[in-house]
């Protein structure tokens, strides 16, 4: 089926196997309910199509809803559609195309407000209008007439069916609608959550999240073949910078110091905003030894030059702890023992790496 062609179709699921249900349910499946249907035409549907659509007009006035359809659809075209209808009764109703047309415009009648029965009631008078007309047929014998009879009956069930399922579609893609905004809404908000407004590195939720994710991956690899290193770094005398040059540039300097961090580092590597001036490195299938050169890489990239903020040419220097994750460890106990391995770096002066192999 085509669904670009069919789109109220696709989006009630109605593909070649449910209109072949659908048809099987109503007892249109049969290959001679086709043959019937399309003897009908030249059988009962004759020269009084005018009349009997004029008829069910002149009942449709009286009823309800008339306003609206004259207001949001239009007598002349709805009339044209049922003319139509009427013309083509019996004929093509196992295509996606048929079922379609009726959703569409049962669709259109539910866009407007305009109730079901509005829709349905000319259905109904068609049928009887066709069932008139075939006792009007002394010449048909009783078994044609019979088939007949029934067909008139189940393509009627079935504009019926079609037209309640094809109500549906206008709050279906409501729905729809609303789900998106939703899920961009979601993910707009959980994207804010796993950021650090100020420095866009990973805010400490993520950092967290994160690190669940890569221990467990480790775990399942085997810690030998796919070590698991963190690093803690944070700023020396950041109380210092914010006393002497204002909480604005102190915001500035950590902003500097992240994109430092980053420079330095691999884009796969995690880094994540862990406190105040703190930050955090997540290096997955990356040993002690390795991790130490990187903490030295990331300290000297931020010593070497620096940062120039404003007018000012502010030296920073950051102290750093290394540690490796071990078997059966937990993420906390990983980060306070790399923490500790960064206060070992304070205590011995700042401005260096200290691993939990040298403490
Ligand atoms: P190397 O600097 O001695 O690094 C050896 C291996 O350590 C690398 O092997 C890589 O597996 C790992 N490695 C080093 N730094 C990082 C890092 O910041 N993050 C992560 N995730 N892993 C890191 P690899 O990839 O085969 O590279 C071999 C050599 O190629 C490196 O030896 C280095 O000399 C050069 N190289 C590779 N990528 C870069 C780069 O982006 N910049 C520079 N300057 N050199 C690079
Ligand atoms: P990147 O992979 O995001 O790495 C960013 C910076 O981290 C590098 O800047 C370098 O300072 C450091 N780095 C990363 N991996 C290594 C490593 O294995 N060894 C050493 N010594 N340092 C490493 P850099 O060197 O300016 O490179 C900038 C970007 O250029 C890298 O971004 C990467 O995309 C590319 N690149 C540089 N060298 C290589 C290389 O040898 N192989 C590959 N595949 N890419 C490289
Ligand atoms: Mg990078």
């Amino acid at each position: 089926m085509n669904t670009e062609a069919t789109p109220h179709c696709a989006a009630l699921g109605f593909d070649k196997n449910r209109i072949q249900q659908t048809l099987s349910l109503l007892g249109l499946d049969a290959p001679h309910e086709k043959v019937a249907a399309s003897s009908l035409l030249p059988e009962i549907i004759p020269e009084r199509v005018d009349e009997i659509i004029n008829s069910c007009f002149a009942i449709m006035v009286d009823s309800d809803s008339f306003e609206l359809i004259e207001k949001d659809i239009g007598t002349e075209p709805f009339r044209q559609e049922w003319k139509y209808r009427l013309q083509s009764f019996g004929k093509n109703f196992t295509t996606p195309g048929y079922f379609e047309e009726r959703l569409a415009l049962a669709a259109a009648f539910a866009h407007a407000n305009i109730p079901l029965g509005a829709l349905q009631l000319p259905s109904f008078l068609i049928q009887q209008a066709l069932i008139a007309s075939l006792s009007d047929k002394s010449d048909l014998n009783a078994h044609k007439n019979r088939v007949l009879l029934n067909i008139i009956l189940n393509l009627t069930a079935l504009d019926l069916y079609l037209s309640a399922e094809g109500y549906r579609l206008p709050e279906l893609y409501e729905l729809e609608e609303k789900l998106d905004t939703l899920r961009a809404e979601a993910s707009r908000l959980q994207q804010k959550a796993w950021t650090d407004e100020l420095t866009g590195t990973m805010s400490y939720r993520k950092l967290m999240e994160s690190l669940e994710h890569h221990i467990k991956r480790a775990v399942r690899r085997g810690h030998e073949r796919s070590p698991l290193c963190l690093i803690m770094s944070d700023l020396d005398f950041f109380k210092k910078i914010n006393d002497t040059y204002g909480h604005m540039i102190g915001d500035l300097v950590l902003r500097h110091l992240a994109a430092r961090i980053k420079s330095a580092t691999r884009d796969f590597d995690m880094i994540g905003r862990f406190g105040g001036e703190e930050f955090v490195v997540i290096m997955a299938d990356t040993d002690l030894e390795l991790a130490k050169v990187i903490a030295e890489r990331i300290r000297l990239g931020v010593m070497k030059t620096p940062f120039h903020i404003k007018k000012f040419n502010i030296h920073i220097t950051i102290s750093l702890g290394v540690a490796m994750l071990k078997p059966g460890e937990s993420g906390e106990s990983l980060l306070e023992r790399a923490d500790a391995a960064m206060y070992e770096a304070k205590r011995r002066g700042r401005n260096c790496v200290v691993t939990t192999k040298e403490m």
